[in-house]
């Protein structure tokens, strides 16, 4: 396919207009949260504006309207990360975390014990490594991390020997938020699968940036947030293979999750529902489903190919000054990120001499302290790309890091 039309596509988010003491943003902070087209953001007032309800258990119109498009929005996702099974195998959460924590405890606190252990790798984010390291700690069972190479790939031989039979569960970003590593998850996935493990997937930086399907990783689980992917914020997604959420016991309980109630016990209403207790993000499912259509009809392989453009030329323009460090693999082999670091800079200060720029990107840990660990340092610089970045704003990037630069020299 051709390349995408960014000009175009930056007339569909109004917030990049903005100016700071008359200087245009450049928005570099997307890994943490993407911006909202036009057609989402429609798709969110029209829904309060015309057919605002509860779900699921309204006789009247306006709920059953409401109901339908809810409903709906998890066929839309599941059809977009290639979910054969349909919304059985789409959980709407509040975000990725969310959905790590629904398995963690509904799966990991009734399927783990002392001597089971659970693989993950140096690279997690927090939101998988603390989930699964406190819900180690309370079933006795033990943590394993999958090192990573100088250049910031997994150690895939060290992979195949941690994985043995005593492993439960496979736990791996799909690509690393602050590496910007793709990971080989098919691999992990029938390393897993070859000694009867599970295998979750953190789609966090994935799934909003490439076509991500399903069933060819053979991931049993995997998760995502909209606020990453072009969608609101508050809503998240839980994929799970139809017979894992058939067996898993809830992990919320409450309204529209059951089926029957007495005093004494209670049964489950059919799937996803049975994990979705409470008022659900209604309008936020909607909206992601929007998301899905705008990213869809620009094409996932487009936006992956963008991204990839952009992090190389990013990649490139960083790493030939001397004093700057770039983390994770060579510039045409990842995500649409780069992390760095520039010598005497401390990365909150660039950032904040960056934002003087009207340059918003992150600093900090970005959620991987014990990656950071590894790395050396504390805290990095993130720029981090989508569908409407340009190679002219990386290039006001890097003006930026100039002028920070010699403030500090
Ligand atoms: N995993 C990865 C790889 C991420 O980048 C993020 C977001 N920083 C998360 C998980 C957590 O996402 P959320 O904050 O939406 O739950």
């Amino acid at each position: 396919a051709d390349a995408l039309d960014v000009e175009r596509i930056r007339g569909d988010f109004p917030i990049l207009q903005r100016e700071f003491d008359g200087t245009q943003l450049v928005y570099l902070d997307n890994a943490a949260t993407t911006q909202t087209p036009e057609p989402v953001v429609e798709t969110i007032v029209d829904y309060y504006r015309t057919y605002n309800a509860n779900v699921h258990r309204g006789i009247h119109q306006l709920s059953q309207e409401a109901s339908i498009a809810y409903e709906d929005a998890h066929d839309r996702v599941a059809e977009f990360i290639g979910a054969s099974g349909g919304r059985e195998e789409i959980v709407f959460t509040k975000n990725t975390t969310e959905s790590m924590n629904l398995v963690a405890y509904a799966w990991g606190l009734a399927e783990l014990g002392p001597g089971d252990e659970v693989v993950l790798t140096e690279m997690e984010h927090h939101a998988s490594l603390v989930t699964w390291q406190q819900i180690a700690k309370r079933t006795g069972a033990t943590c394993k991390y999958v090192p990573i190479t100088d250049e910031g790939r997994l150690d895939m031989d060290a992979a195949a020997e941690l994985i043995t039979d005593d492993t439960k569960m496979v736990s791996v970003v799909h690509v690393s938020n602050t590496l910007g590593t793709i990971n080989p998850v098919s691999e992990l996935a029938d390393l897993a699968h070859d000694h009867d493990a599970h295998i979750f997937v953190d789609g966090a930086q994935s799934v909003p940036n490439r076509p991500v399907d399903v069933e060819a990783i053979d991931a049993d689980f995997l998760a995502f947030s909209g606020h990453k992917m072009a969608g609101p914020t508050g809503i998240g997604v839980l994929y799970g293979k139809k017979h894992l959420l058939e067996t898993m016991e809830p992990y919320l309980y409450g309204g529209e999750m059951i089926l029957k109630v007495t005093f004494d016990d209670a049964t489950w209403n059919e799937l996803p529902w049975k994990y979705e207790a409470g008022t659900p993000p209604i309008c936020q499912g909607i909206a992601l489903a929007a998301a899905c259509d705008y990213l869809d009809d620009i094409g996932m392989e487009r936006i992956e190919r963008h991204e990839a453009d952009l992090a190389a030329y990013a990649h490139d323009r960083l790493t030939e000054q001397d004093d700057v460090e770039v983390y994770g693999p060579p510039g045409d082999d990842r995500g649409g990120l780069v992390a760095f670091n520039v010598d005497g800079v401390h990365a909150h200060d660039l950032s904040s001499i960056l934002n003087d720029s009207a340059v918003a990107i992150r600093a900090g840990d970005h959620c991987t302290q014990p990656l950071h660990d590894v790395l050396g340092t504390a805290a990095s610089a993130r720029a981090s790309f989508y569908v409407y970045n340009t190679k002219a704003e990386i290039d006001k990037l890097v003006a930026a890091v100039d002028d920070a630069r010699q403030l500090f020299a």
